[in-house]
């Protein structure tokens, strides 16, 4: 066990007898001072605080003359809780109720003898687990996911009452945006860093401006755990969005006016993959293949009889409404039948294929573009991954083809993310993720509802509402946000209604499965959204289910 310790110049003595008590039987790392100079308390308590807020010590202690000055500076840690022990019970409560890690002692408060039985106890007594007490501490920690941004209450309240405001959606709606996601704290730290100051055209140890090495490590790391994660062999993580990333593979590509085939936008396809309101859609021929009429999966022997007489220059696969495996072997074949590019944008898969719950299109294709917020869940942004050959190609897309500066900030959130997912609880959780959209998915069909495709192997399943109640989407969706479930209207493939009303909505489990529900909250939820969409009109039960279901999101914070 390794205890930090550190005072101020009124604590000195203390910290000297302390030292020698507690280093009897642990490991003490004595941060000074060494002698009564005049100095400042909050240097010093912040030594301490570090080590225990990174983990690098299990305990910490503090002395001043009141003990008042070094909590308070300790307590704005995260992870770290201060707390100031006049008596040897109050260390022991302390210990047990709220998990104490770092003891303030006041030098003017109680004796020498007594500080050193008082430290003794404190570190003696374990953290009581019981239901209520850790409930407790829980909350404690969940304050700050408004303090966060408690600054911003003072300097500017019209912003942080948006901020209030999502946070309090989020804590009390449930999220079923297949594109959605809910962010790690460690990955909003990173993109609320400093590191947004820093300009930084070019590439780490290529740099348009000086001062570029603390980006230069961040910007390195997330391109390496990115590589590591997907085996990749090269990675740009600059792209701002998933959008701009596709941008990048077309731009390191083709020239104007070539030909790319990709699913059509209304079968689940993205704008940016050839839409005619896109650029991608202005600048390229674009061809749109399409799922089997019957079966509303690909089928890829059509797929390649297409291709073999478009012969487009990329072969583009990956959709945001697609609830089936893509079989990336298959479409390697076609790609080097026709001999075009394979690229495969897997902005909704990301974390299933990083957790292994999808197949990974690394291994087959030319160019993996990537958003890093759905089901990878981490900051908003974009990614390509690719073989070393196109790696100049791409980076000199992006920059200096497309963008200028990098965000930094965002890069080294994308960096924590890449981590997160190194972890065996993370690959858990997107094979969890898949799990309850099969059971939701099921739930809803056993309720007499049209699926496409007839099931999902993936995070998302879309429900034809309009063969099924003779309702659009937007009723639906509309129905189900008044019920307190957040999901989004969407075509349908061969949809007869406008893309403003569509016959379907689009159902995802990602954020749900963050919050720690599992297949039970799964099968909760679709029987609620049978019962408003059963009774479409009917406001009771959309209060009743919005009230059962702000219950049950209770007990799953947000993180
Ligand atoms: C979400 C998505 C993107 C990109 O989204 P941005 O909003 O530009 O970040 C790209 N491709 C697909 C398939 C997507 O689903």
């Amino acid at each position: 066990m390794k205890i930090a310790i550190a005072s101020d110049h009124g604590g000195v003595d203390l910290k000297s007898l302390l030292v020698k008590a507690l280093s009897e039987k642990v490991s003490v790392v004595d941060y000074g001072p060494a002698d009564k100079a005049s100095c400042d308390y909050p240097d010093y308590a912040m030594k301490v605080a570090f080590d225990v807020a990174s983990g690098a010590a299990e305990f910490g202690v503090l002395i001043c003359r009141s003990g008042i000055g070094m909590s308070m500076v300790a307590n704005r840690f995260q992870n770290v809780r201060a707390a100031i022990c006049p008596t040897v019970d109050s260390a022991v409560t302390t210990r047990q109720h709220n998990g104490a890690n770092v003891l303030c002692i006041g030098a003017d408060v109680v004796s020498a003898d007594y500080a050193v039985e008082i430290a003794k106890a404190f570190i003696a007594t374990p953290v009581d687990e019981s239901e209520r007490h850790a409930r407790r501490r829980w909350k404690l920690e969940r304050a700050g996911r408004l303090s966060d941004c408690s600054g911003l209450m003072h300097d500017d309240p019209e912003v942080f009452a948006a901020i209030k405001a999502q946070t309090e959606q989020e804590d009390t709606e449930i999220n079923l945006i297949a594109s959605e996601n809910t962010s790690s704290r460690a990955c909003r730290e990173a993109a609320g860093s400093v590191l947004m100051n820093k300009y930084a055209e070019g590439y780490p140890g290529k740099r348009w401006y000086s001062g570029c090495l603390p980006v230069d490590a961040a910007e390195e790391l997330a391109r390496k755990r990115a590589c590591e994660l997907f085996g990749a062999e090269h990675a740009n993580v600059q792209p701002h969005c998933g959008s701009a990333a596709n941008m990048a593979v077309y731009f390191a590509t083709i020239k104007p006016g070539d030909t790319i085939m990709s699913l059509s936008l209304d079968q689940g396809g993205h704008l940016s993959h050839g839409s005619p309101v896109n650029f991608s859609g202005k600048i390229y021929n674009i061809v749109p293949y399409t799922v089997d009429r019957k079966t509303e999966v690909l089928d890829y022997d059509a797929l390649e009889r297409q291709a073999m007489e478009v012969k487009p220059k990329i072969l583009l696969t990956g959709a945001s409404a697609y609830p089936r495996t893509l079989d990336f072997r298959r479409i390697r074949e076609i790609c080097d039948k026709v001999g075009c590019l394979m690229m495969v944008d897997m902005a909704h898969i990301a974390g299933l294929v990083a957790g292994g719950a999808h197949p990974s299109p690394v291994p087959y294709a030319d160019f993996v573009t990537t958003t890093t917020h759905k089901t990878l869940g981490g900051p908003r942004g974009g990614m390509v991954l690719c073989k070393e050959k196109y790696a100049k190609a791409v980076d000199s897309a992006v920059f200096p083809g497309m963008q200028g500066g990098p965000l930094e900030n965002i890069i080294a959130a994308k960096a924590v993310c890449f981590r997160e997912w190194m972890s065996p609880e993370k690959k858990g959780y997107a094979q969890q993720v898949v799990k309850n959209c099969q059971v939701l998915c099921k739930t809803v069909q056993d309720r007499g509802y049209r699926i496409v495709s007839g099931g999902t192997d993936n995070h998302l399943f879309l429900v034809d509402v309009k063969t099924t109640k003779g309702i659009t989407g937007k009723e639906a969706a509309a129905a189900l946000d008044a019920a307190g479930i957040v999901v989004n209207k969407n075509t349908i493939p061969y949809d007869t209604e406008s893309p403003f009303k569509t016959s379907g909505i689009r159902v995802g489990t990602a954020s749900v499965t963050t919050r720690g529900m599992k297949e039970a909250e799964m099968i909760k939820i679709g029987t609620w959204i049978a019962d408003v969409l059963d009774n479409i009109a009917d406001t009771s039960v959309q209060a009743r289910v919005k009230a059962e279901a702000k219950a049950l999101v209770a007990g799953f914070p947000v993180p």
